[in-house]
Parts: structure tokens; C-alpha cells; sequence
């Protein structure tokens, strides 16, 4: 259980009563303040607001909003961060946390096990203004180690990887950064805010997709960075207030609305991945049953450190490759067929045949994305329910 700095609260009080900002209606739920911009009483109070705004005062919802900086202000508090900014997606996230930090002539080293949009980011846009790259195997320690030079600026990486579920030592490679003066930056999608601690393991900037989990229903696209006062106000904010990736106040209440549950869906979507995992694991139908938390998994000791339990999703690769995985998917009646992860519905993904198709099959053999992987993410269903619902799927094989 983490503790509260300021308010000793633990994690479930602080995802219900962190950030809460009332009008003078005292209302329960927080307000949707579906507002772009704010009146000002007098013309001396919109100049004293643009010279030096102060915490509670807004300007223009592209650089904040009332609604936004209550969603901000929960999710730094659950990471323990200084501070937050709030993006209309995961990638408008990972973007501005890249970018605010980089320029042309700058080294980053990346694990190459990516999720796509952030490949094309540190391959097609990065690359494209001159910042020079070195990807990496995100398991091999020493990898990070011979790859990080002295002028390495930032290194950046997927805390579990999509969709074989590798798990990063953040501290190791955090430590090879730190050694260099260069910034961590860790998307934390798949280790969830509840289970992982980026930050205490040594992150400076922690970036979600909070389309996922956060949101968890499905509903909204978001995204989220978190890190120092300083990163965020001073280097970050500029970029994205500037750049037009704001957060729409209403995706920010959904989220907010989200958080409140957040604890109560990982843990229950968490119980059930641990058991249908351990449950499927040396089914002769299947060559590999992925989930960080089960002994079998290659990362399994480092997953341990990393996170406190396995998380919400589990790769599955069926032995009779990709006709087998189509028969799977398609004999399915509870799980649906989509590629939303975090979700309170179960959902299976195929990835060689969607996420990962633009590969090359070289890269996808590389990556462990076999004809026959597939990726299911486990939501609040009865697991009981769930695990029949796989059993008679894979009978159906
Ligand atoms: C979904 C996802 C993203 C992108 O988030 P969007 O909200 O879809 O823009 C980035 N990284 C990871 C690991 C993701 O799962």
C-alpha cells in the first residue's frame, strides 16, 4: 500500500478524494467544466493571470482547465509524482514527453519491443529531425549499459512489453542512465498505476495511455505524463500547451470517474489473469501461456521486483499456429475480439494478423510474435465464466 506525502491516505482514498476542486455548490461528483476559456472581473486581473497564474487560475483549456487539473492532480498523487499533465491521447503523451526533451543531435536509447505508434515516433519523427537512436533488447541489462553514452539524452522504454509481456528492470537500466545525466522515460500502460512503481524504481517520467485501464470502460482516448514540478511545468507544459495536445475536460471527468474504480477493476481483472494463466498453463493446445507472474515466465524474478502482482493481460500462443488462434478467437462467446486492452470486457487480439501486421515477419520472429500468439486482456467478467468460456474455445480448436 502506498502512502500519501502530505496526507498519509492509502491508494483507494486517494483515487476518490485526490484533486477534488468544489464550486461554491459544493457538489459530490466533480464538476465537467466544459469550458475553453474564463472570464476575467477586471483587465488588470487578465494581465495579472497571463504574467504569473496562479494554481487555481485558468487561462484557456488548452493549457488547462479546472476539471483537467483535478484528473492531474489524482494521478500524480497515486504515483507519488510531483506533479502531472494531462493529454487527449497515450501517443499525444508519449510524444510530448519525447519531444519536450529532445533536439537534433541527441542520442536516445530504446528498447525495441514498442508499441507501434511509439516506433513510429522514435523512427519516423525523431529520426526525421535529426535525433540519433540505438535500440536495444529491453531484457539484457548490459545491453542498456554498452548502448548508453555520454551524450545519451534520454532512454525509453515499455515497462512490459506488448504483446510477449517482457519485463524491464527500470531500476538497472535507470541506474545506467542516471550515470550519463539522462532522462528515464517509462510508458507504463501494461504495469498499471496500482501495480507498478516506476518512479521509486527510478523513472523521472512516467507516461500512461489512460484509454486503458484509467479509463477502463472503454469510453475515451487519454493520455497522461507525470514526473517533477519542474519537468512538467517548466519543460513539458510549453511543448503540449503550445503544440494543442490537451485533454478535452469531459474525457477528463471520465477519467476521474474511472479512477475512483481503478483499484477496484485492476485487483479483481488482476485475480482473475493469475488463475485463468495458472489454470491454462501446460495445456498441450498451447506452446506458450505468457503472464509475468507465473514461474515459467523468462523475466519472472525482475516481474517480481517490478510489479506486485502479474497484471490484467496474458499472451497465449496456440500450438496449431494461426488457423488454430482463428478458430479460438472465432469459438469465443464472452471474450470479444477487439485490440483495447484494461478494458472491463475481456478482449483477444491476434497481433501478427492486426497490431504488429506493418512488420516484417523477420521482426515479428524477433519480437516472439508467432503465427499462433495471442493476446487477451482480462476484464471484471466472472472468472469462472471466463475460464469456460476459453476451455470450450479451445475444445472448439
Ligand atoms: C495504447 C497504448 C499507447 C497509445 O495510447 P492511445 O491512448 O491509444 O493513444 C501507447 N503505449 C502503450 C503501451 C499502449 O498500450
Amino acid at each position: 500500500m502506498r502512502k500519501a506525502d502530505t496526507k498519509g491516505w492509502n491508494t483507494r482514498t486517494r483515487l476518490v478524494h485526490e484533486g477534488v476542486r468544489r464550486s461554491q455548490y459544493g457538489e459530490v461528483s466533480e464538476a465537467i467544466f466544459l469550458t475553453q476559456g474564463f472570464v476575467y472581473d477586471t483587465a488588470e486581473q487578465a494581465q495579472q493571470r497571463f504574467e504569473t497564474p496562479g494554481d487555481d487560475e485558468f487561462i484557456y483549456a488548452r493549457y488547462g482547465n479546472p476539471t483537467v487539473r483535478m484528473f492531474e492532480d489524482r494521478i500524480a498523487a497515486l504515483e507519488g509524482a510531483e506533479d502531472g499533465f494531462a493529454t487527449a491521447s497515450g501517443m499525444a503523451a508519449v510524444n510530448g514527453a519525447l519531444m519536450s526533451l529532445l533536439k537534433a543531435g541527441d542520442h536516445v536509447v530504446s528498447a525495441r519491443a514498442l508499441f507501434g505508434s511509439c516506433l513510429y515516433i522514435l523512427e519516423n519523427v525523431l529520426a526525421r529531425f535529426g535525433v540519433e537512436i540505438t535500440f536495444v533488447d529491453g531484457t539484457d541489462n548490459d545491453a542498456w549499459v554498452a548502448a548508453i553514452r555520454p551524450d545519451t539524452r534520454v532512454v525509453f522504454l515499455e515497462s512490459i512489453s506488448n504483446p510477449t509481456l517482457e519485463v524491464i528492470d527500470i531500476k538497472a537500466v535507470s541506474d545506467a542512465a542516471h550515470a550519463v545525466g539522462a532522462t528515464v522515460v517509462v510508458d507504463n500502460v501494461f504495469a498499471t498505476p496500482i501495480w507498478s512503481r516506476a518512479l521509486e524504481m527510478g523513472a523521472d517520467v512516467v507516461v500512461y495511455s489512460t484509454t486503458k485501464h484509467i479509463d477502463g470502460q472503454g469510453r475515451c482516448l487519454g493520455g497522461v505524463v507525470v514526473g517533477t514540478r519542474d519537468y512538467i511545468r517548466k519543460t513539458l507544459e510549453p511543448y503540449l500547451k503550445h503544440t494543442g495536445g490537451a485533454m478535452s475536460p469531459f474525457n477528463a471527468w471520465v477519467m476521474l470517474k474511472g479512477m475512483e474504480t481503478l483499484d477496484l477493476r485492476v485487483r479483481a481483472m488482476t485475480t482473475a489473469a493469475t488463475a485463468i494463466a495458472t489454470a491454462l498453463e501446460g495445456d498441450a493446445r498451447l506452446s506458450r501461456v505468457i503472464f509475468p507472474h507465473l514461474a515459467s515466465h523468462p523475466q519472472h524474478e525482475v516481474a517480481k521486483r517490478m510489479m506486485d502482482k502479474g497484471g490484467t493481460v496474458l499472451s497465449l500462443d496456440l500450438a496449431g499456429g494461426q488457423g488454430a488462434a482463428f478458430r479460438f478467437l472465432n469459438a469465443l462467446q464472452i471474450v470479444t475480439i477487439s485490440n483495447n486492452l484494461g478494458d472491463a470486457k475481456s478482449i483477444i487480439t491476434h497481433p501478427a494478423t492486426t497490431t504488429h501486421q506493418r512488420l516484417s515477419e523477420e521482426q515479428r520472429a524477433e519480437l516472439g510474435i508467432t503465427p499462433g500468439l495471442v493476446r487477451l486482456s482480462i476484464g471484471i467478467e466472472d472468472q469462472d465464466d471466463l475460464l469456460a468460456d476459453i476451455r470450450q474455445a479451445l475444445d472448439a480448436v
